[in-house]
């Protein structure tokens, strides 16, 4: 199944973010990797082994979904393998989306029907969804190394999002790699479920990060994370942003 791995390169752990040029000629970080970004050969070789396997996925670094200009952050941890990489779109195809974007709908951040596939037609309503890691991992599980390399795009991400306000971390990695990104220390910020922290953020201006387990399969199946748990972080964000 693994062959060649075009444009694979050494490990580049905290070389510097990849750029893009704006219309205006200046030079930005960009929020979303190249199809074939050679940065991970781990997860590199992983994809490409999937591109033979099954060429009608998407096998690629999946992009952001909703818009810049949302309010509302949500990060998870990477693509699932018969999900977002499959799909092309965050948290579509496997479970995890059922949870997610039923709870965003009631809380008004979402609108239409999941429905498993990108062009169900749902749209994000001042909400946005990204992941730490934007390659699938095998068994869903990046390395230190692999969160790091690809946190330039988290950064560029957050940059993009001029009235970004609430940003919620499913699981201990994503909000981490937050804590990373917004030089916030995770001594100060530990992670919990219903956590709730406050701090500035990359524009300068006030910033509060809700904490909760990731709703996998897994979490839900063994009674970690339950649908009230889930519901009660949201609740809480609306509140938040409806105080504001
Ligand atoms: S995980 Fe991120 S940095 Fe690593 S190869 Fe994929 S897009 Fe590039």
């Amino acid at each position: 199944m693994a062959g060649a791995v075009p444009g694979r390169a050494a490990g580049r752990a905290g070389s510097p973010a990849p750029t893009s040029r704006e219309a205006d000629g200046t030079v930005a970080a960009a929020a979303e990797p190249d199809r074939d970004c050679p940065r991970c050969p781990r997860l590199v070789e992983f994809r490409m082994r999937w591109r033979a396997e099954r060429p009608d996925w998407r096998n690629a670094p999946v992009p952001s979904f909703g818009p810049a200009d949302a309010r509302l952050l949500i990060v998870g941890l990477a693509p699932g393998l018969q999900g977002a990489n499959r799909t092309g779109r965050p948290f579509t195809g496997d479970y995890a989306g059922h949870l997610l974007y039923a709870t965003l709908r009631d809380f008004g951040f979402a609108r239409g029907t999941y429905e498993e596939r990108p062009d169900d037609g749902l749209t994000l309503v001042d909400a946005r969804i990204t992941n730490a890691v934007r390659c699938v991992p095998p068994e869903n599980k990046p390395t230190g190394a692999e969160i790091a390399t690809c946190r330039p795009f988290l950064v560029a991400t957050m940059a993009t999002m001029s009235r970004l306000a609430a940003v919620v971390t499913l699981g201990r990695i994503a909000h981490d790699s937050l804590m990373t990104t917004l030089g916030w220390k995770k001594s100060a910020h530990p992670f919990g479920h219903g956590a709730v922290h406050a701090g500035t953020g990359p524009a300068g201006t006030p910033l509060t990060v809700f904490d909760s387990y990731h709703c996998s399969r897994y979490n839900t199946n063994t009674g970690v994370l339950t649908e009230a748990m889930f519901r009660s972080v949201f609740a809480a964000v609306r509140q938040h942003l409806d105080g504001r």
